[in-house]
């Protein structure tokens, strides 16, 4: 199994080709991770691994870290593009989530007003309004959605709660009204002996009716960059993601980023 864990609260800056130059924020354990989906992708390894001993970052750590890292940088006279949530696990189960967010907003005016603050969320918590009230405060508020089709969610993301399905997240991000980001990891493989692909012409049709649904400002699509805790799992190869990319800008409207 695959378990690259991020080991502090603060890390970075590393460069993304999503987001640019960003440093990144795990709220989760330092040693171990915790999140409300258990993807086959994930490059923080799978929930099994445990939680670690370590504890969650209170928001006081995060506040100080933070600006000891920023005012570090700006020493060094050191560029920034985004502050970035992620980490080991859904950043949105931290219960002081939107406080945190409020201390994140206020360093980075201090220190890189022209920083973006980015949350990668898998949108599983998007209902509760404290969680929407700060995703909503956010430059980027990015929400995972890798199918529309029950089955293949619940196979490539295999959520905790078995409550947890496409039209209650298409649902929850219907209340961004357009201020959200919707990213989707695109792979085919197979998982205890099963087939899965939301590359199919199914799946594609019905993502293109979710983000309909949804309208996003823009929608990401990405592929696999990294090993991953599951095997079998085959990478998607840029002109195919493009041509879907393509073909779901053509028909939603919406800007569509390949990765
Ligand atoms: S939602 Fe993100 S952190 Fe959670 S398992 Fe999936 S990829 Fe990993």
């Amino acid at each position: 199994m695959q378990t690259v864990l991020f080991h502090s609260t603060i890390f970075g800056p590393i460069h993304s080709r999503r987001l640019g130059v960003s440093l990144g924020i795990n709220l989760m354990p330092n040693d171990g991770k915790i999140c409300s989906f258990d993807c086959l992708y994930c490059e923080a390894g799978f929930n099994a691994q445990g939680p670690g001993k370590d504890g969650i970052a209170s928001r006081n750590g995060v506040k100080h870290q933070l600006k000891e890292k920023l005012e570090q940088m700006l020493a060094e006279g050191r560029s920034l593009d985004v502050i970035t949530f992620s980490g080991n696990g859904e950043p949105t189960l931290h219960p002081n989530f939107k406080e945190i967010v409020h201390d994140v907003l206020m360093l980075r005016d201090r220190y890189y007003p022209q920083a973006k603050v980015s949350v990668l969320s898998n949108a599983t918590m998007a209902g509760r309004p404290k969680v929407a009230e700060a995703l909503k405060t956010v430059d980027n508020n990015i929400l995972k959605l890798d199918s529309a089709v029950a089955m293949t969610m619940r196979t490539i993301n295999r959520p905790q709660s078995p409550n947890v399905l496409p039209e209650g997240v298409i649902a929850d991000l219907k209340q961004f009204a357009g201020q959200c980001i919707v990213q989707t990891m695109m792979l085919r493989g197979e998982w205890e002996g099963k087939h899965f692909d939301n590359t199919t012409d199914a799946e594609v049709e019905a993502l293109i009716k979710a983000y309909r649904e949804i309208a996003p400002r823009e929608i990401m699509l990405y592929s696999l960059d990294r090993k991953t805790p599951a095997e079998n799992l085959v990478k998607i190869e840029h002109d195919e993601l493009q041509a879907i990319g393509d073909r779901i800008a053509a028909a939603t409207g919406i800007p569509v980023q390949v990765n």
